[in-house]
């Protein structure tokens, strides 16, 4: 039987190349977006042409309202489900000392909250099943920091908490919960950066480039798949060498 997954953030990015991915191997894709309207429209469209099963549902990762209603859509049309892939996340570059307080809470909200939100909805039906699968995305900035991003940082260090604490809560029924931890990843989420800077994050990366989307897909069709039903816990790295 297909497999479910529902994925935030799908209209654009590393969420877009999981929801093209994911569909192609056969599962059932809930496309989750939030203000990318057309790009969402288009992605469902183009993958019902390719005769993939998949769904459409606008909700904000901070509205737990709105996470219970697409959980309760997703099961309607999909009848279970069986991965969560927490992708929807926001960047911003500020000075520690500029950040004002609404800065701070929107970056927790999103990037920490939203998983809190959708990982706690998607549980409530994992757990009686006693099966299922959680993949967070977190970033190398969560595990070494980066200057100018300290709430970016704090909150995907929080994701990465959250991950490892949940995988020794829920693993006795079965869900494994996992992180991946990008690196520099070539998407609208690098758009703010000069040339410069992008330069001097390559020359930072062992590999000498950026990584794509669907590098970063691959690691979570892993992840998802029976072949890793033993990991738990984990953050796997997809960063080129940044962080060894
Ligand atoms: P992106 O192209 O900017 O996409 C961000 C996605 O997050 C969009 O689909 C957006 O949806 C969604 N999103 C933002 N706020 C949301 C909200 N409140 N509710 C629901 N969805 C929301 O960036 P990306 O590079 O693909 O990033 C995807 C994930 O990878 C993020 O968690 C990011 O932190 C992480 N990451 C990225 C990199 C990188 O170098 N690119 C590196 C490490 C980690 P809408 O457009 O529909 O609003």
């Amino acid at each position: 039987m297909a497999k479910t997954v529902i994925i935030t953030g799908a209209a654009r990015g590393i969420g877009r190349a999981c929801a093209e991915l994911f569909a192609a191997h056969g599962y059932q894709v809930l496309i989750n977006y939030y203000r990318s309207v057309e790009a969402a429209k288009e992605l469902h469209h183009s993958l019902q042409a390719k005769g993939y099963q998949v769904a459409l549902f606008q909700a904000d990762v901070r509205s737990r309202p709105q996470i219970d209603r697409m959980v309760a859509y997703c099961l309607q049309e999909f009848g279970a489900i069986d991965l969560l892939i927490n992708n929807a996340g926001i960047a911003q570059t500020r000075l520690f000392v500029d950040l004002s307080a609404d800065e701070w809470q929107e970056m927790i909200d999103t990037n920490l909250t939203g998983v809190f939100h959708c990982t706690q909805s998607v549980l409530r039906t994992m757990l009686p099943r006693h099966q299922g699968k959680i993949i967070n995305i977190a970033s190398i900035w969560g595990q070494v920091g980066a200057s100018c991003e300290v709430h970016y940082s704090a909150a995907k260090a929080g994701v990465i908490g959250l991950t490892k604490a949940l995988a020794k809560e829920v693993g006795p029924s079965n869900i494994q919960v996992n992180c991946i931890a990008p690196g520099i990843i070539e998407t609208d989420m690098m758009a703010s950066f000069t040339a410069k800077e992008k330069t001097a994050l390559k020359e930072q990366t062992p590999l000498e480039r950026f990584g794509t989307a669907e590098e970063v897909a691959a690691c979570a069709l892993f992840l998802a798949s029976d072949a890793a039903d033993f990991i738990t816990g984990q953050v796997i790295g997809v960063n080129g060498g940044f962080v060894i």
